[in-house]
């Protein structure tokens, strides 16, 4: 995938977060709010059943320059992540970014915002933030030409009620 259509769709995917999930989530003033809420996640029963492997998520804050939250994937030997460090900007202690980084590490390197990024970004956000989080941004994601072919929005919506 060329860097100019990667650049398209990390935009169009941005601006469905920005319109669909500002209502939705929490927003923690701590560091270590956010990091209890990650170990919680971890923690739950449906999210130890998805990604057994999967053992610790470790929540820094970024430096206060930075515009972007950024996540990097801890590897054990096998071919699945076992952790994640997570690197929230100044202004993004909240549920939606963090599942956001999350979903980069747990789709696996070379996703980007494509597919398999956002089929595991929409899981995140309705076993976490709940239904209607996930259903408004679906519909917002459903609604950028940028993103059509990328996920069978409308299919899935369909399967999942
Ligand atoms: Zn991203």
């Amino acid at each position: 995938m060329a860097p100019r259509r990667l650049g398209v769709v990390q935009a169009a995917v941005y601006a469905a977060e920005a319109e669909a999930l500002e209502a939705w989530g929490q927003r923690w003033a701590r560091l270590r709010q956010a990091q209890a809420y990650a170990d919680g996640l971890v923690g739950r029963e449906w999210f130890g059943a998805r990604w057994p492997q999967f053992g610790h998520c470790h929540v820094e804050r970024r430096g206060s320059g930075a515009r972007y939250s950024t996540a990097a994937a801890v590897d054990g030997d096998g071919p699945e992540p076992i952790g994640a460090i997570i690197l929230l900007a100044p202004g993004h202690l909240t549920q939606a970014v963090l599942l956001h980084e999350l979903a980069h590490v747990l789709a696996g390197p070379g996703e980007g915002h494509s597919a398999g990024f956002l089929a595991v970004q929409l899981e995140l956000l309705r076993n976490e933030m709940g239904f209607g989080a996930y259903a408004d941004y679906r519909a917002a994601l459903g609604e950028r030409p940028e993103l059509a072919g990328l996920i069978d929005l409308r299919g899935t919506v369909t399967s999942a009620l």
